[in-house]
C-alpha cells in the first residue's frame, strides 16, 4: 500500500480484514495526506442523517448530480461502481469510527448530501485498526519505482530511505493511493499551466510519484484537462489551518478588485477557482450582510464566519463604503454593483450573469443590505487535482488501450474518471473509501483464487 489518506488506510485495513498481510509505506514523516488537511466532508446518499433531516435522496438522483458536475465526462463504470458500494462503505466508515454529525448541501449537489465528520479521529481510528489487525506502517518510506515479474506482473516497490534504500515484495499486488499532485509543479507544468497561478495546497507529499511510475508502465490517464483550484481562500491561508469560505452560497456576491461582479456565484466552487484566476491579482471578495454573517457555523468548515473573523480575515463595516475603503475597492463601483444586485433579488431586474439561486439551482436569494457589511478577500487554492491514471471497476490500473496492468491497483485521487469535468464536494473523501474497499475485495478474491 503505497500512500496514508483515507484511500490508502482504508484499502489497507479492508484487505487486513479480508486476511491479507499489509505493508502501509507513507512518504513523509506523518500520516494523512491531503486526507488529514481535509474538511471532512462525505457524500453517501439513503443515509441515517437524511432520513433524521426528511432529506429523500436516492441513488438515481445521485448519479445524475455527478454526471452533471461531471459534464457527462465521467467513467460511467465507475460512477455505477461507487454508487453500488456508497452504502456499505458508509456504514463500515461508522463502524469504524466516523461520526457523521452536520448534514449539508454542498457544491454540485440538488440536496443536501454533505455528511461532515472528525477526519483525523477516523484517520487515526483506522491506523489503530489496522496495526491492531497486524498490519505494518512504515513513515519515511516513498516508494520511487515499481518492479515487475518476467512476465509483466506488478511485484513489488522500490523504496528510498532517508539513508539509503530497499525493495518490497508484493504477492498481492501493490495499491498506489499516493493522492493528486497539487504540489507537483512539473505535471502542472504539464498538464495545467494555469494552475501555476494558484495558491499550492494540499498535502506536501502530493508531487505525482504515483502517477508518473503507473504512467512509466503504459497507464492511461482521465481527466487530465479539468484541474482546478477551488475559489476561496484568504491570501494568507496557512498550511495547518484549512481556510475556504463559501459565504456566497449563503447569499454573499463575489466582486473583483474594480468592485465588479464577474460570474455566477452559485456555481461549483472549482468553476468559481477559474473564474477568479481570470481576475485582476486573481483576487474575489466575497460581500455579505448581517444576514449571511449570522448564518456562520463555527467549526464547521467552509461556513465557520467566526473564526475567521477572529483572525482578521474577514473585514467589518458600518456601511459598504467603508467596507469599500478597507478592501480598497472603488466605493462607488461597489454600491452600484449591490443595488443592482437587490434589484435581482427583488425581481426588478434579471442577473446578466444568470445567478438564479444560492447553490447549484437551490434556495432563493436573499437581499443583501442589512448592516453591518463584510469582505472576505479571497483567491484560488489548488487543493486537489482530481484526474490521474485509469483504473476498472474492480481498482486495477488499466493501460493506454484499457488493458489491465497485472498486479497494480489504484485509488483515490491519484486516479482520473469518475469525477470527469468537475468535482462535487464530499465525494473525494467518499470515493477514496469505497474504491479502497473494492481493491481489498479484488485482491483477496484474486489470491483466493
Ligand atoms: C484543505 C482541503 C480540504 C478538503 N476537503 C475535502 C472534503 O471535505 N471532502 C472531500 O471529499 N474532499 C476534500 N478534499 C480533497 C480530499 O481531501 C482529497 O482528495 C483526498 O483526501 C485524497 O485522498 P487520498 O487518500 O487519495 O490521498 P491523500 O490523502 O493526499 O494521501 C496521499 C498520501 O500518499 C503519500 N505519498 C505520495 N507519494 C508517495 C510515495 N512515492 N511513497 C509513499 N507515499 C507517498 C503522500 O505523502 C500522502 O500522505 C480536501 C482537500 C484539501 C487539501
Amino acid at each position: 500500500m503505497v500512500g496514508s489518506g483515507i484511500a490508502g488506510q482504508v484499502a489497507a485495513l479492508s484487505a487486513v480484514e479480508h486476511g491479507l498481510s499489509v505493508l502501509l509505506l507513507e512518504k513523509t514523516d506523518r500520516l494523512g495526506g491531503s486526507s488529514a488537511m481535509s474538511g471532512g466532508w462525505f457524500a453517501f446518499s439513503g443515509t441515517d442523517e437524511q432520513a433524521a433531516k426528511g432529506v429523500r435522496d436516492s441513488c438515481g438522483q445521485f448519479f445524475d448530480d455527478l454526471l452533471s458536475v461531471g459534464n457527462q465526462e465521467n467513467d460511467v463504470a465507475l460512477v455505477e461502481t461507487f454508487l453500488t458500494y456508497q452504502s456499505d462503505t458508509y456504514n463500515w466508515l461508522k463502524g469504524h469510527g466516523a461520526k457523521f454529525g452536520e448534514l449539508s448541501i454542498s457544491s454540485g449537489q440538488s440536496i443536501s448530501r454533505s455528511h461532515l465528520t472528525a477526519i483525523t479521529t477516523l484517520l487515526s481510528n483506522l491506523q489503530d485498526r489496522f496495526l491492531e489487525g497486524g498490519g505494518d506502517t512504515r513513515l519515511e518510506h516513498r516508494v520511487t519505482r515499481l518492479t515487475r515479474d518476467p512476465d509483466g506482473r506488478v511485484s513489488g516497490v522500490v523504496v528510498e530511505l532517508p539513508d539509503g534504500g530497499c525493495e518490497f515484495r508484493a504477492r498481492a499486488g501493490v495499491v498506489l493511493a499516493t493522492g493528486g499532485f497539487s504540489r507537483g509543479t512539473d505535471l502542472l507544468k504539464i498538464f495545467a499551466p494555469e494552475q501555476l497561478a494558484a495558491m499550492p495546497y494540499g498535502a506536501t507529499g502530493n508531487t505525482g510519484d504515483g502517477l508518473r511510475m503507473a504512467w512509466k508502465l503504459g497507464a492511461g490517464l482521465a481527466d487530465m484537462s479539468h484541474v482546478s483550484g477551488s475559489y476561496g481562500s484568504h491570501p494568507e491561508t496557512g498550511e495547518d489551518f484549512h481556510e475556504l469560505l463559501t459565504a456566497y452560497y449563503l447569499g454573499a456576491v463575489v466582486v473583483n478588485q474594480a468592485g465588479r461582479r464577474f460570474t455566477d456565484e452559485s456555481q461549483d466552487y472549482k468553476t468559481l477557482g477559474a473564474e477568479v484566476l481570470k481576475q485582476s491579482g486573481g483576487l474575489g471578495i466575497q460581500i455579505f450582510d448581517s444576514r449571511v454573517r449570522a448564518m456562520s457555523r463555527p467549526g464547521v468548515p467552509l461556513k465557520d464566519i467566526d473564526a475567521l473573523e477572529d483572525i482578521g480575515h474577514v473585514h467589518r463595516a458600518r456601511s459598504l463604503r467603508e467596507l469599500a475603503e478597507i478592501v480598497r475597492i472603488p466605493p462607488e463601483a461597489l454600491q452600484e454593483t449591490i443595488d443592482r444586485y437587490n434589484e435581482v433579488v427583488s425581481g426588478i431586474r434579471s442577473d446578466e450573469l444568470g445567478r438564479k439561486s444560492l447553490c447549484n439551482g437551490v434556495g432563493d436569494l436573499i437581499l443583501i443590505d442589512a448592516p453591518p457589511f463584510f469582505a472576505y478577500p479571497a483567491r484560488t487554492l489548488l487543493t486537489t487535482t482530481y484526474c490521474g491514471i485509469t483504473i476498472n471497476p474492480q481498482g486495477l490500473v488499466t493501460d493506454v488501450d484499457g488493458a489491465v496492468i497485472d498486479g497494480l491497483f489504484a485509488a483515490g485521487e491519484v486516479t482520473g474518471g469518475f469525477h470527469g469535468a468537475a468535482y462535487m464536494t464530499g465525494t473525494s473523501l467518499s470515493k477514496g473509501a469505497v474504491f479502497g474497499r473494492v481493491i481489498a475485495q479484488t485482491a483477496a478474491s484474486q489470491i483466493d483464487a
